[in-house]
């Protein structure tokens, strides 16, 4: 659909961030910042709930008091794929709809990634050992000070992709792993929890590094950290 002005940064800022990285249509739920597009661009379209014209789909449904199209209650982000989908079929997709899906967005993202309390630690554990086993492989594979014998040069291509590594897969997986954790602390020994406060601090500081470009130091990965709840 055609945009009749720019949405306002703070609106579009308010959006994104209420997205969390995915289209919010339930059931399609896809990342807005592909990996394979280096993490830092973006597929995600603006779709208006309730169009600007008299046309537009959902039309019908325009509130008959003061309405502006572009305030953050009539948007939603998507994926290209869904908001063609939205538009060209309303009757699917009413506004009720549309909204339903963007006030339970995080509840199902969270529940999808795994981060929810569980009644047993080895519900935890396998809520956090692929995620982790993910990360290996990479850091494995490509970590610069690591294996495969190639010389780290922060200039060369292979230190960049390394960096776009850590911004697309590994550190939302680090993420990812301490929401989980956190949720389910009760679950957790006494000496899991100092692993894990060591955790936190390794990830604080990679974090550090590869987004903000802070060279300190990072604490290394604690090795206790594989058995987590195991
Ligand atoms: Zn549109
Ligand atoms: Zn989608």
């Amino acid at each position: 659909m055609a945009e009749r002005k720019a949405i306002p940064a703070g609106t579009r800022l308010r959006l994104f961030s209420d997205a969390a990285g995915f289209c919010q249509k339930p059931d399609c739920m896809e990342a807005l910042f592909p990996a394979e597009m280096g993490g830092d661009k973006h597929i995600a379209e603006m779709a208006h709930v309730i169009p600007h014209g008299d046309a537009g789909p959902r039309h019908e449904d325009r509130p008959a008091d003061d309405f502006d199209p572009d305030a953050f209650d009539n948007l939603i982000l998507l994926c290209p794929t869904c908001h063609t989908k939205i538009d060209k079929d309303p009757e699917a997709y009413p506004r009720n709809i549309l909204i339903d899906w963007k006030a339970n967005h995080l509840g199902r993202l969270a529940h999808r990634q795994g981060i929810r309390a569980y009644d047993e630690r080895e519900q935890a554990r396998a809520a956090v050992a692929g995620i982790m086993a993910e990360n290996r492989a990479i850091w494995e594979k490509f970590a610069p000070e690591e294996g495969s014998g190639f010389e780290y040069d922060p200039e060369s291509g292979t230190a960049a992709a390394w960096d776009q590594r850590m911004r697309s897969v590994i550190l939302p997986n680090h993420d990812r792993t301490l929401a989980i954790i956190e949720a389910n602390l009760a679950l957790a020994t006494e000496e899991e929890r100092r692993t894990f406060a060591e955790y936190q601090e390794h990830v604080r500081g990679l974090s550090e590094r590869h987004i903000c470009g802070v060279s300190g130091r990072a604490i290394r990965f604690p090795g206790a950290m594989e058995g987590m709840f195991a």
